[in-house]
């Protein structure tokens, strides 16, 4: 079992930390407590989610929590939910309208201490191929092929691709993720989360 003050020192820490220049200045977003069963890492923060100082703030977050069958009020309860991206704050937008990737050292210097916490975790979903490459037992392969294979992960990842606009043609080139991976996945998702 976690110790409580342990925890609101780490996120004291993380919340304070200032590591990295960035356009926006540090703004580190997470949402988590370590009773959560369902861990999300995805790759970092848009512009809408550092303005708003919450994590998947955006249509990508839309998009992601109708995959996962999970409405606001449940994707944003830290208790059962805990979401860390690979990078914690907003690294900027490219010219092409995609954003930067984030800083490795963030991973690097705060997910295991932040994860040592997360004891209950069932199931973790590795959103877009950052966090796929990093937390996939074995990674080889592109997105595609690893969230082809999402069985193989199983019981403990699911990688799935990023939710932004540009997955929307990649979904309709690949018709069995919506038809049958989001529905056995929100049943897992629901069966964790009971
Ligand atoms: S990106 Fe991570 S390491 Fe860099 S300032 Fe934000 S919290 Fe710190």
């Amino acid at each position: 079992m976690t110790d409580t003050n342990d925890w609101a020192r780490l996120l004291r820490r993380v919340r304070a930390c200032a590591a990295c220049e960035l356009p926006l200045g540090p703004r580190p977003i997470l949402s988590a407590t370590p009773t959560a069963r369902l861990l999300i890492t995805s790759q970092a923060p848009g512009r809408r989610a550092h303005e708003a100082g919450r994590t998947f703030a955006d249509a990508s977050g839309d998009r992601l929590r109708a995959w996962l069958g999970l409405p606001p009020e449940l994707f944003y309860d830290s208790t059962r939910i805990a979401i860390i991206p690979m990078g914690l704050c907003y690294p900027g937008t490219q010219e092409d309208g995609g954003d930067f990737l984030p800083e490795a050292r963030c991973s690097q210097t705060w997910h295991a201490p932040l994860f040592a916490h997360l004891t209950q975790v069932r199931l973790t979903l590795l959103v877009g191929r950052l966090a796929q490459l990093r937390y996939l037992p074995d990674p080889r392969g592109s997105m595609s092929e690893a969230v082809a294979h999402w069985r193989d992960y199983l019981p403990t990842h699911v990688p799935l691709p990023h939710p932004s606009w540009r997955t929307l043609g990649w979904a309709r080139r690949n018709p069995w993720f919506e038809a049958e991976m989001l529905p056995e996945l929100r049943a897992r998702i629901a069966d964790i989360l009971k």
